[in-house]
């Protein structure tokens, strides 16, 4: 390990997640250790995409730790490309956000593997061969350095930093992370901080309610659905007439679905549907291997009963028995349900149909205007599910154009991100006023709204940081 310049007093870098909503990396340096919280990829646009190659700006081996809000890839999939840089640190996070990364991680592995081989065959990569971001062995290597603490337990993960997990109600695992940095050697008093990771709603239908925000003279604030209110009757509504529409016309409902959690929000959703007699019976599809696995970790929560599992739920032996579930596992059934007549509801990922098996359900169901394809999730700008949203005519699907003459359902607000009140509400059910807060993962409109609101409504003084800005506490 070469010479280390330590900064004297303890720094906040925003490497990632600022001003954009993914690549979330904030990373805290003092005297004697670096920790970064979250480790997320870039994803989205290219020039984002692109984000993933440079070089990490510290050196990976010299990071003692890093925390993980939870397991979506926007927080967590850069971890193997920074244990293939020489990162042989301890990785932190809840038991429930370590089963979805060993999920997700090996997930997108292979898909980094596969992209690359597919450019080499192709011949379109500029890189003479195509390389993977990083490969299988990288996320089982990052894996092995995982520890679980439950939420509400302070763990002290480096020299004068500990750090406690709060629920944060988003997706199973998911934390609020608050960070507490000694600084008696300064003759000062510590200070706090509180990262919010992706705040989630009140009404999960799974997760119990986020804490409230741990005391913090500094907050970083996730702004995705910043300047967003969700509808969340007239979400319900929209879906509710979707479906009964073109299951009566006798189409298929294609929703791409971010293989973890929405799925299981979705079939608790079809459930409580089905259920009211809102819409008819009809066959439900899971095809995606990752979100099969989710569903898996999800079920064995609710059947032990994790403090994090919304009590009422707690040892239900079928929480997700909506209809006729199926569940779809190898290639060969995929392909027969893409060429099925037969009305039902197929979910399946990616839920931005950036890639998996969602490709192929999309290309078979787009052109043909009985059918209806639900984007019940964010979708980034540059992504297809984007597209589709502003009313794209055709879209490039493996390597054709196909028309778009499905009906297209803007779901985009069925959320399990906090929107604008949500956020500032929460922000202001705080014990005392943060010194400063910092706006982060929102694209710049969102954020710059969030902040205005921290300001007006709450007191509280806030910005949105640069990407690779810094910031210096002392
Ligand atoms: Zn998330």
């Amino acid at each position: 390990m070469g010479t280390l310049r330590r900064p004297r007093a303890p720094i906040l870098r925003f490497l990632g997640g600022a001003g954009t909503v993914s690549g979330s990396r904030f990373l805290l340096e003092t005297r004697v250790a670096r920790v970064l919280i979250d480790c997320g990829l870039f994803q989205g646009l290219k020039n984002l995409r692109l984000r993933n190659w440079e070089r990490f700006p510290v050196a990976p081996e010299t990071i003692d730790a890093v925390v993980l809000t939870h397991a979506h890839l926007d927080h967590c999939g850069y971890l193997p490309a920074l244990f293939k840089q020489g990162f042989r640190g301890r990785v932190l996070c809840t038991p429930g956000t370590l089963e979805l990364c060993k999920v997700i991680l090996a997930d997108s592995a292979f898909i980094q593997e596969r992209d690359a081989e597919f450019a080499n065959k192709h011949g379109y990569s500029k890189h003479e061969p195509a390389l993977p971001l990083y490969g299988q062995e990288h996320a089982a290597g990052v894996l092995e350095l995982f520890e679980t603490a439950l939420h509400h337990q302070p763990r002290a993960i480096a020299s004068g930093i500990e750090i406690e997990f709060h629920y944060a109600g988003h997706i199973l695992g998911s934390s609020i992370v608050s960070v507490e940095l000694d600084n008696a050697a300064d003759g000062r008093k510590n200070t706090r901080l509180a990262f919010s990771g992706d705040l989630g709603r009140p009404d999960h239908p799974l997760l119990r309610p986020p804490d409230p925000p741990p005391d913090a003279d500094i907050l970083v604030i996730e702004s995705t659905y910043g300047n967003r209110r969700h509808e969340d009757d007239a979400v319900i509504d929209l879906f509710a007439e979707s479906i009964s529409r073109t299951i009566g016309n006798g189409g298929t409902v294609l929703i791409p679905a971010f293989a973890v959690d929405r799925t299981e929000v979705i079939l608790r959703l079809l459930e409580q549907l089905v259920r009211a007699g809102r819409i008819p019976e009809a066959p439900i599809y899971v095809d995606s291997p990752m979100a099969l696995a989710a569903l898996k970790s999800y079920r064995e929560a609710i059947q032990e009963g994790w403090e994090e599992i919304r009590p009422e739920l707690h040892g239900k032996e079928q929480p997700f028995s909506a209809g006729q579930l199926i569940e779809v596992r190898d290639v060969e059934e995929s392909k027969q349900l893409t060429v099925s007549s037969e009305p039902a509801i197929v979910i399946s990922a990616s839920g931005m149909a950036t890639g998996g098996r969602v490709l192929h359900h999309l290309a078979a169901r787009l052109p043909d205007a009985r059918n209806c394809v639900i984007l019940a999730g964010y979708q980034a700008a540059g992504t297809r599910g984007r597209h589709l949203l502003d009313g794209a005519r055709t879209l490039k699907l493996l390597g054709r154009y196909v028309p778009v003459r499905a009906k297209i359902t803007n779901l985009t607000a069925l959320s399990v991100h906090a929107d604008r009140d949500e956020l500032v509400a929460w922000a202001g059910s705080a014990t005392r006023k943060p010194d400063i807060s910092f706006v982060v993962h929102g694209e710049p409109e969102a954020s710059e709204a969030l902040r205005e609101a921290l300001e007006t409504e709450l007191g509280f003084p806030a910005v949105v940081p640069k990407q690779q800005e810094r910031i210096r506490f002392d």
